[in-house]
């Protein structure tokens, strides 16, 4: 059951009330009752004094029966038990009983302080008359010289009787004043639970959204300044809250007005937002709610939302759905363990290089036969005209042949990355390919004055390779590293590393700079186009390389210094499956 504070507070009050009254009636009513005995025994032994008087004659004299006489008609007159003993203990005389039937007094504890002179007093239960009783004993002395005892003795009912009276007086006044301090205790308990009951249900309101609540308390106390602190509190809250509705408004409409889907999705993958792009990409107003691969099923998208969760980082990946083409970006986002998705359209882009890709493949397929034709007829040529003309002829030949190499290059690259090069794979002796190769340029390192190192571990494996491809390999790198190299060597090393095999051709040649270096694997790519040219290069050598170093499941990777030389280190697994 729940516990009001009201409750909690008033019960308090109740029961420090009701125990302080408690104590303070019972430590009341001891203290009276004690007070009271304490008189009372004054008064007993006053009497007792005023009585030895009358009796020590009777005592002197050994007249008991006498005594006896006189002690009962006192005991009726004052209301009063008196009793005498004798200093053995034998009782002489008593108001209440016949002495010859009582026991002996001897060791009562009032009679044997007496007999040692003193004022004896005891408060118990008298088995005599069977019931609770005062005595006080005094010695009756004759020239020093104790010749009874004296005991006066009151029932405690009488006593009892009167601390009842006094008893109920004190107990109708804790009673007033319990009452009053209760009625005290409800108002106080009232006074502090209703503000309290006030701020509840403020709270409340706030809680299910209003936040227009305001507390107004007439306490100058703790309570009040809370009630301030709260209507502070339910205003600043709604300026956030009216700011950050604002700014979700604002959210939603730059989130909707995108161009690129975005999907957001819990840890589980259930899609929990998605703009208009997204569901006209995805084709279904009603996403949702619903787990992403009901949605899309691509494996490369699951694969790439997989790899997110686990990496807890961003990725991006193409994926194609619906007929269509996109980047897709995967960002985790760490806080809510959500993924966001963005889907960017590249199809017409993708058509476009289609497009481009197919014009280059479709010019080239065209311009072959014409330019081995117009070859043809030029060496026909030279055998015919006179020497006046050789030097044109020289010219064509020079020019047609560029224009052969670059036609020939761009049919290569074009296969590379429709994927339809296969390689033709033979095990390949890369010392005597590396030889070959070396003897094509021989004439050229001689005229430019250069030298070819070559470092080749002692053991070079038989490699698994397409041989032809290999030597185009070789060519172009050793054919760029004379050209931009004008002096010093080149140097060329095979070196095995347990299943793969490392080469290198390293020049002292010019340098490519360090912005330039991350795009010259790209096709048409020259870092300085007028040297290029008039070397007779297409900027299409490398891009060649780097694919057939791909397609053998190899690693090509460049190091150069400006002004200093250049590096290229691959590495090829000795067989490429
Ligand atoms: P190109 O036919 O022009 O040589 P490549 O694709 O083979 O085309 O090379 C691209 C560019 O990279 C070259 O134009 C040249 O600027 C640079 N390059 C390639 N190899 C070297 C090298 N060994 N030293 C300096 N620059 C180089």
């Amino acid at each position: 059951m729940k516990k009001s504070f009201f409750f909690k507070i008033f019960f308090g009050y109740f029961f420090i009330i009701f125990l302080l009254s408690f104590l303070f009636l019972v430590s009341t009513f001891k203290t009276i009752r004690n007070s009271y005995i304490d008189i009372l025994t004054g008064n007993l032994k006053n009497l007792g004094i005023t009585l030895r008087l009358k009796i020590i004659p009777l005592l002197e004299e050994n007249h008991f029966e006498e005594l006896d006489t006189l002690i009962k008609k006192l005991g009726r007159n004052i209301n009063t038990r008196i009793t005498v003993i004798d200093p053995r203990g034998v009782v002489l005389a008593d108001s209440e009983k016949d002495p010859e039937l009582m026991e002996n007094h001897k060791n009562r504890p009032e009679i044997r302080d007496a007999l040692n002179g003193e004022t004896g007093k005891s408060l118990r239960f008298s088995t005599t008359v069977k019931g609770e009783m005062l005595y006080v004993a005094v010695p009756v002395e004759k020239d020093k010289r104790v010749l009874g005892i004296l005991r006066v003795s009151l029932f405690l009912k009488d006593i009892n009787i009167l601390l009842g009276n006094i008893r109920s007086r004190i107990i109708q006044i804790a009673l007033i004043a319990i009452i009053i301090s209760l009625s005290g205790a409800t108002l106080f308990s009232k006074g502090l639970s209703n503000p309290i009951k006030e701020l509840v249900r403020g709270a409340r309101k706030v809680a299910f959204g209003d936040f227009d609540v305001k507390i107004y308390l007439r306490n100058r106390d703790e309570l009040k300044e809370l009630a301030d602190a709260f209507n502070y509190m339910t205003h600043k809250i709604k300026t956030l809250f009216s700011d950050l509705s604002f700014r979700k408004g604002e959210l939603d409409s730059i989130i909707s007005s995108l161009q690129q889907g975005l999907l957001v999705l819990d840890k589980d993958g259930k899609i929990v937002l998605s703009n208009e792009s997204s569901q006209k990409i995805l084709q279904n107003n009603n996403i949702e709610g619903k787990l992403y691969w009901e949605v899309i099923r691509e494996p490369k998208l699951s694969d790439l939302i997989k790899r997110v969760a686990d990496e807890k980082g961003s990725l991006v990946g193409e994926v194609e759905f619906n007929e269509k083409t996109f980047v897709c970006s995967a960002i985790f986002i760490a806080a809510q363990e959500e993924i966001v998705l963005i889907f960017h359209d590249i199809t017409e882009i993708r058509n476009l290089e289609k497009v481009k890709k197919d014009f280059v493949v479709n010019v080239s397929h065209e311009l072959r036969t014409p330019l081995t034709a117009i070859k043809g007829f030029v060496e026909t040529l030279e055998d015919e005209v006179n020497k006046k003309h050789i030097h044109y002829l020289e010219i064509i030949k020079k020019h047609t042949e560029r224009l052969i190499n670059i036609v020939e290059d761009l049919l290569l690259l074009s296969e590379f990355e429709e994927k339809k090069a296969k390689l033709e794979i033979e095990e390949v002796n890369l010392n005597s390919l590396v030889e070959n190769v070396q003897t094509i340029f021989n004439q050229k390192i001689k005229e430019k004055g250069l030298t070819l190192e070559l470092n080749r571990d002692k053991e070079i494996p038989i490699i698994k390779a397409d041989p032809f491809k290999l030597e185009q390999l070789f060519i172009n790198l050793i054919d760029n590293a004379i050209n931009y190299t004008e002096k010093g060597k080149i140097r060329l090393s095979l070196t095995r590393e347990n299943q793969y095999l490392k080469i290198e051709i390293e020049d002292t040649g010019i340098g490519i700079p360090h912005e330039n270096l991350p795009r010259i694997f790209e096709r048409f790519y020259v870092v300085d186009k007028s040297r290029s040219r008039k070397l007779g290069g297409t900027g299409l050598g490398l891009s060649i390389v780097k694919h057939i170093v791909l397609l053998h499941n190899g690693k090509i990777d460049v190091e150069s210094t400006y002004g200093k030389g250049t590096k290229f280190k691959i590495i090829l697994p000795v067989s490429p499956s």
